[in-house]
């Protein structure tokens, strides 16, 4: 198999070009080529009146070593290379005899993969998760979006497929993969039932009713494999002998015995963290960023970024990233941008109102969304205390609560008056998506002056990237305080342990090693794999 690289075509160009582009690149006949696959289609919007295609492929030839030594030979074709194995590997295979069972704490993409990856080697994992199976826990997800009813075990962030399970379920990170994890993740979705074209799309997405779908089909397989999941089980102690876990205890009461688990209880398990670091694990203080959602009507961002080809199938509803660096030393960016989306009531603690976005596979709600938000750091914003910007978090979910007149509905303000800093009244064009309602006010009062000032500055800077960004309606709504963990529970870079406590593997987004749904899976897979092997070392 031979691997093709950068084959530009036009937006609307045919089969049949694509298959000419794959032949003149391999100056074979039609003959010669017996099949072809799309590695990865990506598009360059750079010239919006001719937005191109590219692609790489994998095309099988007779004798690709001849083929590939001919065309060396001639000068400029160096985008043909071997296709690489991006197979995945076990790292090993549970050998007859008895393991004491891994625990997997939390059933997010990391201790989904976690999970499976463990139940595939054969190490037969019991999953606890605090919240509901997926079913039940879309229920209770609406009751707050419907019914302004919060369940603190099962909402948003808590239950079956953790936090990234009513999401855009976007499917791309920007971490390094040598090792190719993000395929075995990929794949093991696409068994599951998603759209095959998240193989090779450049930003794969999948929307929430599949993931939810796709989710207990990856529960049924690791079942299957031998391993339980247990929901409504929430991890409440860690009994822990000589800095090694020998034990967990579940809802106050119920005791299981140990000596591997992986914590994998995403960025909102607040009172786990509280615990964890009374008992004396390792815990640090990290970065995150605070700041808004923001809505505009998807049309003026297709606009802004295909110009005529706006609409136009292949490219699907247009995204974007922006960054600032405000004056103030400040860093403003987008983050999580849902094309076609809806922005959605995120919060997991009574009392308290924080944002995010959805959407679904079809992208075609009226609005755009992301969260425009401002990076803070322990070392100014949260000094000390480890947990403090927990905190922080907390006082800042509390304030939008208050604003918005504690019923869960959000504060939020039209843009032209945010810039003007002026209390909204009434709404424009735009009609915000967030479900219960919002309530509209002077989101300044929402967050410190410095991130206001910094936002005030950046979303007029990105309106030369996209024109209309700035529009007077377009609606703001707050506040976004969980763009990633405040927190990281540090482990080994060698073996994935708790620096500090034996067995215990700290892992995705909640540990501090991820951020999203893509690289939080594949941090699943790291860690599972260290797990795998240590058990190995200690038990065959
Ligand atoms: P989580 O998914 O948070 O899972 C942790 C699990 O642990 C939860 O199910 C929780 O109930 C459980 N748990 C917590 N404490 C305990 C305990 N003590 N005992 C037992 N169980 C416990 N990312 C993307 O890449 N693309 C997107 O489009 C996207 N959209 C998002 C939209 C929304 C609305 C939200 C909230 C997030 C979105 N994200 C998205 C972020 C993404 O969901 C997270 O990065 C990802 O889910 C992190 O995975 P995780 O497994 O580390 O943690």
């Amino acid at each position: 198999m031979l691997r093709l690289t950068d084959i530009q075509l036009p937006l609307d160009h045919t089969d049949a070009d694509l298959k000419e582009a794959i032949l003149a690149r391999l100056k074979i006949s039609a003959e010669d080529l017996i099949s072809f696959t799309i590695f990865k289609r990506s598009y360059d919007a750079r010239k919006k009146t001719a937005i191109l295609l590219i692609y790489t492929i994998d095309a099988e030839v007779a004798d690709d070593e001849a083929l590939l030594h001919k065309l060396k030979s001639i000068q400029g074709q160096n985008k043909i290379t071997k296709t690489p194995d991006t197979s995945y590997k076990f790292v090993t295979h549970a050998k007859e005899g008895n393991y004491p069972r891994p625990v997997v704490v939390g059933f997010g993409p990391c201790g989904l993969f976690a999970a499976l990856i463990l139940a595939q080697m054969g190490f037969k994992p019991i999953v606890l998760e605090r919240g509901k199976a997926v079913r039940e826990r879309t229920k209770d997800t609406w009751g707050l979006w419907r019914k302004r009813e919060l369940n603190p075990e099962s909402n948003v962030q808590f239950g079956e497929g953790g936090a990234g399970t009513f999401s855009d379920g976007k499917l791309y990170s920007q971490i390094k993969d040598p090792k190719h994890y993000g395929r075995k993740v990929l794949t093991e979705f696409v068994k599951a039932g998603a759209p095959e074209e998240i193989m090779y799309v450049s930003k794969p997405h999948i929307g929430t009713f599949r993931l939810v779908k796709m989710i207990e089909e990856m529960r049924a397989n690791i079942i299957e494999l031998g391993g339980e999941i247990r929901f409504e089980q929430k991890v409440t102690d860690f009994d822990i002998k000589n800095g090694e876990i020998y034990g967990l205890t579940t809802n106050d009461h119920e005791k299981i015995q140990t000596d591997h688990v992986v914590l994998a209880v995403g960025h909102s398990a607040r009172d786990t963290f509280e615990l964890v670091h009374a008992k004396g694990i390792y815990v640090e203080a990290k970065p995150f960023s605070i700041g808004f959602r923001i809505e505009h009507p998807q049309s003026i961002i297709d606009k802004a970024r295909f110009g005529p080809n706006a609409g136009n199938k292949i490219l699907g509803a247009a995204d974007y990233k922006l960054v600032h660096h405000a004056k103030n030393d400040r860093s403003v960016y987008s983050f999580c941008m849902c094309p076609g989306g809806t922005v959605v009531a995120a919060t997991s603690e009574p009392g308290r109102v924080v944002t995010n976005g959805m959407s679904q596979y079809s992208r075609n709600e009226r609005n755009a969304n992301s969260a425009i938000v401002v990076g803070i750091s322990p070392e100014i914003d949260y000094p000390g205390n480890p947990l403090a910007g927990i905190a922080l978090q907390r006082e800042l979910e509390r304030k939008a609560f208050l604003l918005g007149g504690s019923t869960y509905n959000a504060p939020g303000q039209l843009i032209g008056d945010f810039l003007a800093n002026r209390p909204s009244t009434e709404l424009g064009s735009v009609i915000p998506s967030y479900k219960p309602g919002i309530t509209l006010c002077n989101l300044a009062d929402a967050l410190p002056a410095f991130a206001i000032e910094a936002m005030r500055e950046a979303i007029p800077e990105f309106d030369k990237q996209i024109k209309g960004f700035s529009l007077n309606d377009a609606i703001l709504t707050g506040v976004e305080t969980r763009t990633s963990s405040p927190i990281r529970i540090k482990r080994k870079d060698d073996d994935l342990q708790s620096l500090n406590t034996k067995g215990l593997y700290p892992a995705g987004e909640g540990a501090g090693y991820a951020g999203g749904i893509l690289s939080a899976a594949i941090d699943g897979i790291k860690v599972a794999e260290a797990l795998a092997l240590n058990l190995e070392k200690k038990y065959a």
